[in-house]
């Protein structure tokens, strides 16, 4: 067990580095903010306090 490493909030640098190529994936086409850590992502369960985006 242990932190649900699948939310990007809580990636440092080192993590963002190696797991790019999924980042990458994840906020290309952006459907969540994070209200917290004002990070974006396409998955809801990546982010800790999802706001949905308006689609524009
Ligand atoms: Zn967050």
């Amino acid at each position: 067990m242990g932190s649900d490493s699948r939310r990007m909030c809580e990636w440092n640098r080192k993590k963002l580095k190696k797991e790019l190529p999924d980042y990458a994936e994840s906020v290309k086409d952006p459907r969540y903010v994070c209200e917290k850590c004002i990070r974006v992502a396409h998955k809801k369960k990546n982010i800790c306090e999802p706001l949905a985006l308006e689609k524009k």
